[in-house]
């Protein structure tokens, strides 16, 4: 391996009391000296960036290299931990801003202003291809043959796929039984990863495959992983190349595991370190009202950073009570349906990085912004619609103003989570009404209602024309 390389990038413990250091080859997902997560980070002297952000927009032309291809690798010199010819691409990362005018007038800002970066675009269908891309070049640069992931459907869906177009390495994969949307399920299964449906949710399949990776020596890829954000910061990237590298005012993203908002995070304060730019958006991490852990500790009990020493106990003492009283996350976005964020400290640093806000939206809100993505075009995921709700309702409070540029990521495909599609659309009518009702779910203002009709041309004449408008 390429020694000057190992030497530049290394682990570092994100405890500003620890500070412990770990070569980039070992494999780990806590620091051994404390306990808290880990970074990978860079001696930039010997790694030397670009000079300005716009050097990157060349590699759009170098088609032939497929690490120039890869929207991830394209950007190798911000996340310089692997040797190129370890790095992992399946086509990852090519994805694109887009300019969203009737989303922009559902959210209440002004038409241009609004932007949502559609990450669903990616080969497994979520922005998790990013961070496994990077993921599996570490695995590769330690010779790992099995990797395990904990997952409430898209980690799972990436880690499979990965394994199967890379032939690089088996994968296990752990769901909580019931609690996975179908797509994602099915992606599993077709591309033939071993999974294990643990009769439990996600933070039980989480805290049994930590255990399990350990005994068997198996790599984990969940955000844990700290090599697994580096790939995600790279959304952050595209978003500012799209925007010309001119960072937007808000990015507001859905908060689950919390391993995207920290990455984007982490992606903004290396720039500004580095001085590739000189503000940083505003951050907005928006929880499911029943998965609220965030929004509790951040907003309601001043949970912060504190300069890299956050206050621990209030944050125990949450998670005791939780246990004691037996609450468990309760939403329809299952991707966010998480009880214990794993990256929780991390997410505190990008929040004070970004002068981040956090906010909670309820399933009802979260379907009704998922129907107006649908209808301007793009479609997602439930989980990926907490976003434009975050966004309407820190516009409504006035906490983002009309005329701010707002980024809104789409996490998921619309194809994820049919069932959900289809139960908001066909609300009322079927006994779909059984998947929304216990989500607090009562109304779907923007059905687009199927119509039903008789097999009879006269009629079918009829409806069509007493619908078109
Ligand atoms: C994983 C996932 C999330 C949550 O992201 P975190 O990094 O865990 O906070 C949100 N939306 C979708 C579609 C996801 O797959
Ligand atoms: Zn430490």
């Amino acid at each position: 391996m390429n020694l000057s390389l190992t030497e530049a990038a290394f682990q570092r413990c994100i405890s500003r009391r620890c500070g412990a250091t770990f070569a980039v080859d070992e494999v780990l997902t806590a620091c051994p000296k404390c306990g808290h997560l880990l970074d990978v980070a860079y001696d930039w002297d010997r790694l030397p960036p670009p000079k300005s952000l716009a050097e990157f927009e060349a590699l759009w032309a170098d088609r032939a290299n497929p690490l120039s291809f890869s929207g991830v690798w394209r950007f190798r010199r911000l996340l310089p931990f692997a040797p190129p010819e370890l790095c992992v691409t399946i086509g990852e990362g090519q994805t694109l801003l887009h300019r969203a005018d009737a989303v922009a007038r559902y959210v209440g800002v002004q038409p241009d202003r609004l932007y949502l970066q559609y990450e669903g675009m990616n080969p497994s269908g979520s922005f998790k291809d990013n961070g496994m891309s990077a993921a599996f070049s570490h695995a590769r640069m330690v010779g790992a043959t099995t990797a395990a992931c904990a997952s409430t459907g898209n980690t799972s869906a990436s880690l499979a796929i990965y394994c199967a177009v890379t032939r690089l390495m088996r994968a296990v994969i752990f769901v909580g039984s019931g609690k996975i949307a179908y797509g994602k399920l099915s992606q599993a299964l077709d591309y033939g990863a071993l999974t294990l449906q643990i009769a439990g949710d996600f933070d039980d399949a989480m805290a049994r495959v930590q255990q399990v990776a350990k005994q068997l020596g198996i790599y984990l890829v969940n955000s844990v992983n700290p090599f697994r954000l580096e790939g995600q910061k790279t959304i952050m990237y595209r978003v500012l190349e799209a925007l010309r590298w001119e960072p937007p005012d808000w990015i507001v993203v859905p908060g689950g595991n919390l391993g995207n908002s920290s990455a984007f995070g982490k992606a903004f304060m290396e720039l500004l370190e580095l001085g590739l730019i000189r503000r940083a958006p505003r951050l907005a991490v928006i929880n499911a009202a029943g998965a609220n852990t965030l929004y509790q500790l951040y907003e309601q009990q001043s949970l912060r950073w504190n300069r890299g020493e956050p206050n621990m106990t209030a944050a125990d003492r949450f998670f005791g009570q939780m246990d004691a009283e037996g609450r468990r996350a309760s939403t329809i976005a299952s991707a966010i349906e998480i009880n214990r964020p794993v990256n929780l400290t991390k997410c505190l640093r990008a929040l004070e990085v970004c002068s981040g806000v956090v906010r909670e939206v309820t399933d009802q809100d979260i379907l009704d912004a998922k129907a107006q993505v649908g209808a301007g075009g793009l479609g997602c995921e439930p989980a990926s619609a907490a976003s434009v709700a975050g966004a309407k309702k820190l516009r409504a409070e006035g906490v983002i103003g009309p005329n701010e540029r707002v980024v809104c990521v789409l996490t998921g495909h619309q194809l994820k989570d049919p069932n959900a599609t289809v139960a908001y659309h066909t609300a009322e009518r079927t006994q779909c009404e059984k998947v929304l009702a216990p989500y607090g779910v009562t109304q779907a203002p923007f059905a687009n209602r199927p119509v039903a009709v008789a097999n009879d041309l006269d009629e079918i004449v009829r409806q069509i024309q007493a619908h078109s408008h």
